[in-house]
Order: C-alpha cells, then structure tokens, then sequence
C-alpha cells in the first residue's frame, strides 16, 4: 500500500507537495537500511517500539523537530513533510516512541510557553534524538476527568511545592522531563478548571519516584510517578500560572490528531496484504479494499487536522473525530486479519502469528490512550450541539 500526498483546495501548494514525496523516497531508502532485520512481530509494536540508537539516527537525519524554528536546532520544514515522515515511520513499524512525546507535543508546549533558556538548551535535543519526554496528566483518580486532579504545586519563596500521585505515565522511567499538569489554586477552591497549570519537571528531581505498572500484555511501558516535597523554582511553569487547563487542552488536540491514532495495527494489514497476494479471494479483496478506504478518509481528516493547527486554530473536535474513528478501525483489524487468513495470534511466532498476537494484546488500550472513547464522543456530541 503506498501513500500519496494529494493537494486538496486549502491543501498545500502542488511545489510543496512535491517536496514532500521527494523526502517520502528518501525517507523509505533510510527505514529499508534501518529495519531490514525487524520481524512482523516487532514491526507490530508500532509506536510503543523504543530504540534510543534509531531516535539519535532520525534526528541526526533531521526527521525529529521538523516544525521548530532552526535557531533551536528544528527543520523549519512544512506540515506535509513532516507527515510524510510520521506516516512513512508508522507505516514501516519503525521504534519512535523514545523520541515520540516530545516530538509531537513537548516541544511545541516548549517553544509556546517555555522560557528562552529553556528553549534553547532543550528544543536541540528534542530535534537531535537526545532528549524524552513523558506526560504528567492522568492520576489514581483522574483519568477521564481530568480536572479531577489532586497533584498540587503550592507557591513557595522562589519556586513551587510539589505533592501528589501520577498514574499511567508511559515512559516515565526512560524520560529526561515530565510536562506536569497539577493545581495550583488553594485547597479549598471550587474552581474546576481555573486553578490548573503546568510544569516542566527534570525527572532526576529529589523527591520524585517512579514506580514501574506492568500493563496486560506483561510489559513495562506505564509508572506510576510520586512526587513528595518536590521542590522546583519558578522558571519550572510553564505559561501562565492558572492557564493550566486551556494549555493541556490544546496539547491534546496534538496528541489526537496524528497518523498513529489510526495506524497502530498497519503492520496487521501489511501482514493481509502479503497473506492475500497472488490468490485473493472474494471476500479477502472486500476487507482489504474496505480497510484501505477507512485508511484513506482517515488520512485526510488527521491531515486537515494538522493544517489548521498549522494555520494557529485550535481543532479539538476534529482531534477528538480522528481519535474516535481510528481507533474503530484499529480495534477492527486483528479481526479481521484473523478471519481472511484464518491464523491464529501466537506471542513466540516473530511472523505473521506473532504480528496479530502483538496487535491484539494492545489493541484495547487504543480506545483509551489519550482520552477514551466515551469522554471523546462527549466532546464530538458537545460540539455538535447535543450536549
Ligand atoms: C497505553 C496507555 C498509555 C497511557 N499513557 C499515559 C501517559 O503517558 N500519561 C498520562 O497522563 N496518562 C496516560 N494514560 C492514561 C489515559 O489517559 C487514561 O487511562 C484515560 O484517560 C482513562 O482514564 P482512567 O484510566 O482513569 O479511566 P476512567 O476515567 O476511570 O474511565 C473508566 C471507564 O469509564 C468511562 N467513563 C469515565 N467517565 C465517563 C463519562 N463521563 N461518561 C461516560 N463514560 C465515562 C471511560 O470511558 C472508561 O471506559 C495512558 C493510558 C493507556 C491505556
């Protein structure tokens, strides 16, 4: 299956497009090179892949950071191009996820509300490989309701006090900092959404420890992250102390938007395609085509996503949109893999068993990573009016 980046009316200019398939090729040769030696099975981590190495290698490339300005060591490169790259990763099951966060929301929250200091010592190395970010939002009690949060940064002479639980935090224990979403306002406030901020948290601050979660699948992506009397001078808020909630809010909107909230099990598909060549039948044509029209209408929603956060829009519905009808068709394809080509998933098979073994056991988290399906279909209905 091949990509193309079409030029629709409010899409980018014919010249840029054609810049942006140029790079695709390139792009292409250099995973070929990298991934020759990946099996299905570990192709079908898809972004949950972690390989410090391939991250210093894509940035030494100039494929990390392609959207911040060259003074902070970004590309300066257009939308388009930049998706071509995330698309041409996802698509190869590339291992990103090292540098994945920061690239994708981190360093644009850096670079909006960070101070100069902090932008030029830390954008380089986000745009290099170097340096990992992990997101400070869920707790024990706080997932879907986000400002239910109980973690709390009381002001201090000189900086904050910082006392609290996060839960969920994938990464947390392989990551330079942590964007921090906590209270700011006194205990006894009643404002749900007003008292919130974010902090930018070095992850080898005394005080903090990170306990690992072993997710269902047996493996350690997730920590639970305590922090006891953290203590972090001034310059660690981010924007506006109080600001915290409109802030987190468009950070989701990057984090729901992209190409990998609907190719999560695209190495699934590779799998069918390849299982299907030379014989398809009926029934096997029809799943593919139909698989193939979701991926193609998908791609155009996440790219107009992208455009008008391009343009300085702030699209959560659309965010919420792509997410939602993504993740159907994620959650759909073991499925329907399993049925054409009639395999059963096995963990030991590095092949086409073990690609569906993999993409199974993580399937049900794609539904609730980065907002489940229900808080996302209430925010969809409340945009619609429904609500
Ligand atoms: C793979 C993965 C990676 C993650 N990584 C991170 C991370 O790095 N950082 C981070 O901060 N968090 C992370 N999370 C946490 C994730 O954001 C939360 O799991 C998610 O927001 C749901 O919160 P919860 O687990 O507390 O579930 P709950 O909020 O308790 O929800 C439980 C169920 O109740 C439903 N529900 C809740 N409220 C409503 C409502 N009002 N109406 C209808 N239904 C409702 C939910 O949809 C869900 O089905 C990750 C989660 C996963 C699965």
């Amino acid at each position: 299956m091949t990509f193309q980046t079409q030029t629709p009316p409010s899409g980018p200019s014919s010249t840029e497009a054609l810049r942006a398939e140029a790079l695709r090729a390139e792009v292409r040769a250099f995973l070929k090179e990298e991934l020759g030696s990946r099996t299905p099975a570990q192709r079908a981590e898809s972004w949950n892949g972690f390989d410090t190495g391939f991250s210093r290698r894509l940035g030494a490339r100039g494929w990390i950071g392609m959207a911040l300005p060259a003074r902070y060591g970004g590309g300066e490169r257009t939308m388009a191009e930049r998706y071509v790259v995330l698309e041409e990763l996802l698509a190869a099951g590339a291992p990103v996820m090292a540098h994945w966060i920061a690239d994708r929301q981190s360093g644009a929250l850096l670079l909006r509300y960070g101070n100069e200091e902090q932008r030029r010592t830390i954008l380089p190395k986000i745009a290099s490989g170097e340096c990992y970010f992990c997101i400070g939002m869920s707790e024990p009690d706080a997932g879907s309701d986000l400002a239910a949060v109980r973690c709390r940064a009381r002001k201090v002479e000189g900086g904050y006090l910082i006392n609290g639980t996060k839960l969920w935090t994938s990464n947390a224990h392989r990551s330079h900092y942590m964007i921090l979403f906590c209270r700011t306002d006194s205990a006894d406030s009643d404002n749900r959404h007003g008292g919130m901020s974010q902090f930018l948290i070095d992850m080898t601050t005394p005080g903090l420890s990170i306990r690992p979660v072993v997710s269902l699948a047996g493996e350690h992506h997730f920590n639970e992250v305590t922090f006891t009397d953290v203590t972090v001078s001034d310059e660690a808020l981010l924007g506006r102390e109080g600001d915290g909630w409109a802030q987190v809010t468009s950070e989701l909107t990057l984090e729901r938007s992209g190409p990998e909230r609907f190719l999560s099990s695209f190495q699934t598909v590779v799998e069918l395609a390849r299982g299907l060549r030379g014989a398809p039948d009926a029934a096997g044509t029809a799943a593919l085509g139909r698989i193939a029209a979701h991926l193609v209408t998908l791609r155009a929603m996440s790219m107009g996503v992208s455009r008008l956060i391009d343009q300085g829009e702030d699209p959560a519905i659309q965010a919420a949109l792509v997410k939602d009808l993504g993740a159907v068709l994620e959650q759909e394809i073991p499925d329907i893999v399993r049925l054409i080509l009639g395999v059963e998933a096995r963990q030991d098979d590095p092949a086409l068993a073990g690609c569906l073994a993999t993409t199974i056991l993580a399937a049900p988290s794609f539904s609730l990573r980065g907002g489940t399906r229900e808080i996302l279909r209430g925010i969809i209905a409340r945009g619609l009016g429904l609500r």
